[in-house]
């Protein structure tokens, strides 16, 4: 069964923390090739960790790594939930 868009915002986590497996990472590279709204969760994501991360060198903190991953889940439901609904 294919996964819907939201599944991959955990992964896209991991995936930008760069500690993911090769199979996993290609997976998530042909979805966003392919996927627009997950392409701009991914430049978000992306610049929100830059932002927290402040030029230091230390993985985020878990905590808020999930409270990352349950806002960015928020934000998504807010923008893509109703017009795209379940699949993508
Ligand atoms: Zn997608």
């Amino acid at each position: 069964m294919a996964k819907k868009c939201p599944d991959y915002i955990q992964d896209l986590n991991d995936y930008l923390d760069g500690g993911m497996n090769p199979e996993l990472c290609a997976e998530i590279e042909s979805h966003i090739g392919e996927c627009e709204n997950c392409r701009i969760m991914i430049d978000s994501l992306r610049q929100t960790v830059t932002l927290c991360r402040d030029g230091s060198e230390e993985p985020l903190p878990e905590a808020l790594d999930k409270r990352l991953s349950g806002l960015l889940r928020d934000r998504w439901k807010k923008k893509f939930g109703k017009q795209r609904g379940q699949d993508c």
